[in-house]
């Protein structure tokens, strides 16, 4: 789907939000002032940190600059599960060198994707990616950080490989899209789930049966920004700013009201990233 549809209008401000997963630079983020302006536009509807996610190294060391250049702004480094044959020796060093700075609050994205292989040229076969992943286990729990997962199609794999491995103290699924049965599990195991606006999708069945099984202090909320624009604006660009339609059709699916699932989100997030409670540190 191509965004040629028109920017999403600025929802109802819903503070206090965080945006626990987006990727500022494939929003446009890609210097101070861009980055400024996208956090300038979130927080002007109440969403006002957000964790930046890399997916290649280059993704990596601009998730970490932007964390530098906006206190409003915290980054998550890993190299993708579609890329990890390209995890070689001096990859690992600056993956770990990045996801070791202060601002860097998870090791991210990584896990296994089983949709792209074989569609998607020079996407990393499913070897190389559980070695990536197993890598990338080890390196959350030597840095005492959470591990963020991106899992696609790939549940009963994923769930193995922590086990195996045994599992870093924080585990946060991003973009939660399985059902039930792996809801469950993953909260039997002790994850966080992370949702995105595949919730408002009236298609997503099973997504939508899960999001109320989820206790309070285990979901997080995510734009994936620029990807997965929520209802009603699919095909359209997302950015941070669009948190509070998730949001909402978040509480709606668990007949709770929005600002209270907003509290909780934020709550969660400041917790499992190990942010300062309240806001962001002043420049
Ligand atoms: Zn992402």
């Amino acid at each position: 789907m191509s965004a040629t549809r028109p920017a999403p209008d600025l929802p109802d401000p819903l503070p206090p939000l965080i945006d626990a997963h987006t990727h500022l630079d494939a929003c446009g983020g890609t210097d101070a002032e861009s980055v400024a302006a996208i956090v300038d536009r979130a927080a002007s509807v109440g969403v006002g940190r957000v964790v930046t996610v890399a997916d290649d190294l280059d993704a990596a060391r601009a998730a970490v600059a932007a964390a530098h250049w906006d206190g409003r702004v915290y980054a998550a480094a890993a190299i993708h599960p579609t890329r990890a044959d390209t995890l070689d020796v001096a990859t690992k060093q600056e993956i770990e060198r990045l996801a070791s700075d202060e601002r860097t609050v998870a090791v991210g994205e990584t896990g296994l994707d089983w949709y792209w292989p074989g569609k998607l040229e020079g996407c990393a076969e499913r070897d190389a990616q559980i070695e990536g992943f197993r890598w990338h286990i080890d390196l959350a729990k030597r840095l005492g950080k959470p591990l963020m997962i991106h899992n696609r199609e790939a549940d009963d794999d994923v769930l193995r490989v922590l086990r195996e491995e045994g599992a870093p103290e924080t585990v946060i699924f991003h973009c939660f899209s399985s059902g039930p049965d792996t809801a469950r599990a993953c909260l039997d195991a002790g994850y966080v789930l992370s949702f995105a606006g595949t919730v408002s999708f009236r298609n997503a069945k099973a997504l939508r049966e899960a999001a109320p099984l989820v206790p309070s202090d285990r979901f997080l909320l995510e734009t994936d920004a620029p990807f997965l624009t929520p209802h009603p604006f699919r095909g359209a660009p997302n950015e941070p700013y669009c948190l509070p339609y998730t949001a909402r059709a978040f509480a709606e699916l668990r007949g709770e009201d929005p600002h209270e699932v907003a509290r909780c989100a934020t709550a969660n997030a400041e917790r499992v990233y190990r942010l300062a409670a309240g806001g962001a540190r002043p420049e």
